[in-house]
């Protein structure tokens, strides 16, 4: 079937404004790009970070969104790796240039001239979009559905938080119980790991659902566990956390930051970091985390718990994603077929 001419989309024009919901033209895929009719696709707390202005220089406009799974629909003249018809993922990373410090050094997460899909390359807020073959990840036949959506940023920007974590580490805090630690939480328990969740204080919904989940413990995230922790992931975009997961985690204990903002960190003593504990943040991720985390999930199955939207609803997505309303991810459905 031949692409249309022109598809519907949900555009970012103007920092405060509501995404448009307008027609534009289906993108042409250059040599090395696949163009992808989208099936559905996650809202991110990153796409609310890039709509309220908290993250600089989006191209504008933008079609945001970088949860995208979708069908292969035509290929670049130098396409090898996908074929016609193909389901695939498509991330955040979008391309990097193969010839910096960092892509040398195996680093691509941290390339100088990358490129991210839904910020600085257009996203899959949209009937179609094109792609970069070389970022994209073949998606099998149990992870091509619309409710997979979420493993493309939470489900891969969270397991490369975990991963940085010790593996001997045991005692594992998540603070913010959201989709990355919905997803995260499986495949720690699935390794025999035991998990703290903390949520805003009060909270005792989430808190329920972590037990249910299968954590050990579940607070509000002023509590304080009655065992140390080996290492904590903050999922959270709330700076005081970082020096109240320090007092939690114990001597060499690491503590990961899993988001792409946060707000600004109290000051605190150098008594919380001695003994070894560290902070860290995550940044992006490689094509090798990717086939790392779908390589896991063949044998795990993760459960994500969804609430549709069609793709004109998108505002009404993020203003519920953005007020807790929505319990697990909010996913486009862009394609009803
Ligand atoms: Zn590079
Ligand atoms: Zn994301």
């Amino acid at each position: 079937m031949t692409p249309p001419d022109s598809m519907w989309a949900m555009v970012f024009e103007k920092v405060g404004h509501p995404l448009v919901y307008k027609q534009v033209p289906v993108p042409e895929p250059t040599k090395s790009q696949v163009l992808i009719k989208v099936i559905a696709c996650g809202v991110c707390r990153t796409d609310l970070h890039i709509v309220d202005g908290e993250l600089d220089h989006p191209k504008l406009p933008l079609i945001p969104g970088h949860e995208i799974i979708g069908k292969v629909v035509k290929l670049g003249s130098e396409v090898k790796s996908i074929r016609l018809n193909d389901i695939v993922g498509v991330p955040w990373l979008g391309y990097t240039c193969g010839h910096c410090k960092f892509c040398k050094q195996g680093k691509e997460n941290l390339c100088d001239n990358a490129l991210f899909t839904g910020y600085t390359i257009d996203g899959g807020y949209a009937e179609y979009t094109v792609a970069d073959a070389r970022y994209c990840f073949l998606m099998d036949s149990a992870h091509s559905k619309a409710g997979s959506a979420p493993l493309l940023c939470a489900g891969l920007i969270g397991f490369r938080s975990y991963h940085m974590i010790d593996a001997a580490a045991n005692n594992i805090g998540l603070y913010g119980f959201g989709v990355a630690a919905h997803i995260i939480i499986q495949i720690a328990i699935a390794q025999g790991k035991k998990i703290f969740a903390f949520t805003r204080d009060g909270d005792t919904k989430t808190q329920q659902v972590a037990m249910k989940m299968g954590a050990h413990w579940a607070g509000g995230s002023s509590e304080v566990p009655a065992e140390k922790l080996d290492a904590a992931i903050i999922f959270a975009s709330a700076g005081e956390l970082i020096p109240k997961a320090l007092t939690d985690v114990d001597k060499g204990g690491a503590v990961i930051c899993g988001g792409i903002h946060m707000s600004e960190i109290p000051a605190f003593s150098y008594d919380l970091l001695w003994g070894e504990r560290s902070v860290k943040s995550v940044a992006n991720l490689t094509r090798q985390d990717g086939l790392a985390f779908f390589d896991i999930i063949k044998n795990i199955s993760i459960n994500t718990q969804t609430a549709f939207f069609k793709l004109s609803q998108a505002n009404e997505a993020i203003n519920k994603f953005r007020n807790g309303e929505i319990a697990g991810a909010a996913v486009l459905l862009v394609d009803t077929d």
